[in-house]
């Protein structure tokens, strides 16, 4: 059997500079750090920060008054911050900049007067942090069907803004509904959907012409995971969501010479390779589409 590993994979800038960030607040202020959510959404990631001292909360009540939080690459709605600081916290923002842009564009949106229609899938975190910057402004559409009803205001005040982690052509079939309804829709300048998940995209999808079967690497809760594999399914191919060596079904290889390998946005590296060490295949090549050279300043506390 032979692989074929998709590239661009696996960490994106964002992930990056977020696993940065808790890193340097466990050195500089000694654990217990406490982040707010998961980091990123990778349980081996999470795991390994548990261990250095890092306390995973779900509510921003959950962490002692004075003491260290860190919010999330996903980002948080403004009401999170006000809790953070009525609690006397220490904040240490680990939003991905390219979400940090999502929000503020919400808000110009709605100082603008616009109703933003947001596109994401209900209950993410980075949806619900975008939401909240709008309250009341903003709707949440999910697919091309609920574009074709959704109800505003005013239709001639409308800006549409998506997830950063969303399909490129599911998005894009939802963009051309509205902008079939709403003639004046307003977009962002520059698209909402990151660099990090349309390259894996790309590539997954020149990978797929090759390949038999395919494997995504990382957390089922990982929307850009999802996207993957579905894409994946979409080209015919069957594929899987796996988070690590375990979870590989030897039935699924049975017959099959090309596996084509991806890895999500927030899936370590490590993963990949101790997936590649479980199949031992005869050849491994590598299918690249992009470079990516992307990075981002650490917040100004920590630089
Ligand atoms: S997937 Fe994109 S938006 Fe999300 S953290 Fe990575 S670079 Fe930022």
């Amino acid at each position: 059997m032979e692989v074929l590993l998709s590239e661009p994979r696996g960490f994106c800038a964002g992930v990056v500079r977020a696993i940065d960030i808790v890193e340097l607040c466990l050195q500089h202020f000694g654990p217990p750090i406490y982040i707010r959510h998961e980091i990123v959404h990778n349980p081996h990631v999470v795991n390994e920060l548990r261990q250095k001292g890092v306390v995973f909360v779900n509510e921003i009540d959950d962490v002692p008054p004075g003491q260290t939080v860190v919010f999330s690459a996903h980002g948080v709605a403004p009401s999170v911050r006000a809790a953070a600081k009525a609690r006397g916290l220490q904040v240490i923002d680990a939003t991905c900049p390219l979400v940090t842009k999502v929000h503020l564009e919400a808000l110009r949106a709605a100082q603008n007067g616009h109703t933003v229609i947001l596109v994401g899938h209900r209950g993410h975190d980075e949806v619900i942090g975008t939401m909240g910057e709008v309250p009341g402004r903003a709707i949440l559409v999910e697919t091309a069907e609920e574009a074709a009803t959704v109800d505003v205001p005013d239709p001639g005040r409308v800006t549409v803004l998506t997830q950063t982690t969303l399909s490129v052509d599911d998005t894009a079939e939802i963009l051309r509904v509205l902008r079939r309804r709403f003639p004046a829709l307003g977009t962002s300048q520059k698209d909402d959907i990151c660099y990090a998940t349309s390259n894996r995209q790309r590539a997954l999808k020149a990978m797929a012409r090759d390949v038999e079967l395919v494997l995504v690497i990382g957390a089922e809760n990982s929307s850009n995971c999802n996207r993957l594999r579905e894409l994946a399914t979409d080209a015919g191919l069957p594929a899987h969501l796996i988070s690590g060596p375990g979870d590989v079904n030897p039935a699924w290889l049975v017959g099959v010479q090309r596996v084509g390998i991806t890895s999500g946005a927030s899936t370590p590296e490590r993963l990949v390779q101790a997936v590649l060490a479980a199949l031992g295949p005869r050849a491994v090549r590598t299918l690249c589409v992009a470079e990516e050279n992307v990075t981002f300043a650490l917040p100004r506390g920590l630089r």
